[in-house]
């Protein structure tokens, strides 16, 4: 699905990621895990193709398309999803509204038909019950005045409505107490482990991975894959530290 290979980048001007190569098949889930300031979230804005991240070596290719080549919202189409480390606040736009744009805009891009306000609403009020989400807060402007694990459920809510073939989830645990922690791990398991779907999760700590087992993990330091194994290796990092295991 994502084949990631010897991938450089700079963020003004500075070199970020030097030679990442990263394979992801759909039906797997693979955690990258690293010490900060490794290049993680770099990664997720290279992929999502976020303005100022230039890539100036190797390639990305996305169900076997060229992704570097595609805009922003080409990708989305696509059916990429980056869930941010810090999730935006968007006075005066309800996430009704957000979502439904966002929804049509890529049913669009995909020669589909708009979805009705009440067709929207009727898929936007399963995906906020099954988060526990009020349709209340669905109504209020996206994220603002949000605590950080009602923003995080709010980005499972999106998830579950773009309904993305792809994943990638920046610290996606950050900031939450562990009760948000389960029911941001259920959604990740009930939104997006199917065999036609895969995630990549972005995460500092093991604590997120108890909940949403990786197939894969690997390990992102000073700018690439350093190394790969299964889950018992999240456990060895969160034993060991990065240090011996970056090298
Ligand atoms: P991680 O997510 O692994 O903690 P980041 O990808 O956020 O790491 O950052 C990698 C490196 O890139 C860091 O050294 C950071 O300071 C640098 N960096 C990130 N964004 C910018 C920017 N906009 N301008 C300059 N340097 C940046
Ligand atoms: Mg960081
Ligand atoms: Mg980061």
């Amino acid at each position: 699905m994502l084949q990631i290979t010897n991938l450089h980048a700079t963020v003004a001007d500075k070199p970020i990621l030097k030679g990442l190569s990263l394979s992801i098949n759909a039906g797997e889930i693979h955690a990258i895990m690293g010490p900060n300031g490794a290049g993680k979230s770099t990664l997720g804005y290279v992929l999502s193709g976020r303005p100022g991240y230039e890539v100036t070596e190797g390639s990305v290719t996305f169900n076997g398309e060229d992704l570097l080549e595609m805009e922003p919202h080409e990708r989305a189409a696509a059916g990429l999803f980056l869930g941010f480390q810090y999730p935006v606040e968007i006075p005066g736009v309800s996430n009704v509204q957000f979502l439904r744009e966002a929804l049509n805009a890529q049913r669009k891009q995909r020669g589909d038909e708009p979805l009705s306000g009440g067709e929207f609403l009727k898929l936007a009020r399963a995906q906020a019950d099954a988060m526990g989400m009020d349709m209340e807060m669905l109504k209020r402007p996206v994220n603002v005045g949000f605590s950080g694990g009602e923003k995080k459920r709010n980005e499972m809510v999106q998830m579950g409505i773009l309904d993305p073939a792809l994943a990638i989830l920046d610290e996606t645990d950050s900031g939450l107490d562990i009760d948000a922690l389960r029911v941001v791990g259920e959604g990740i398991n009930r939104i997006m482990r199917k065999p036609e779907k895969a995630v990549l999760l972005i995460t500092h700590y093991q604590r997120l991975l108890d909940y949403v087992q990786p197939d894969f993990v690997h390990v992102l330091a000073d700018g690439r894959i350093t190394r790969s194994g299964g889950p018992e290796l999240a456990l060895e990092l969160e034993r060991e530290g990065y240090r011996e295991l970056a090298a």
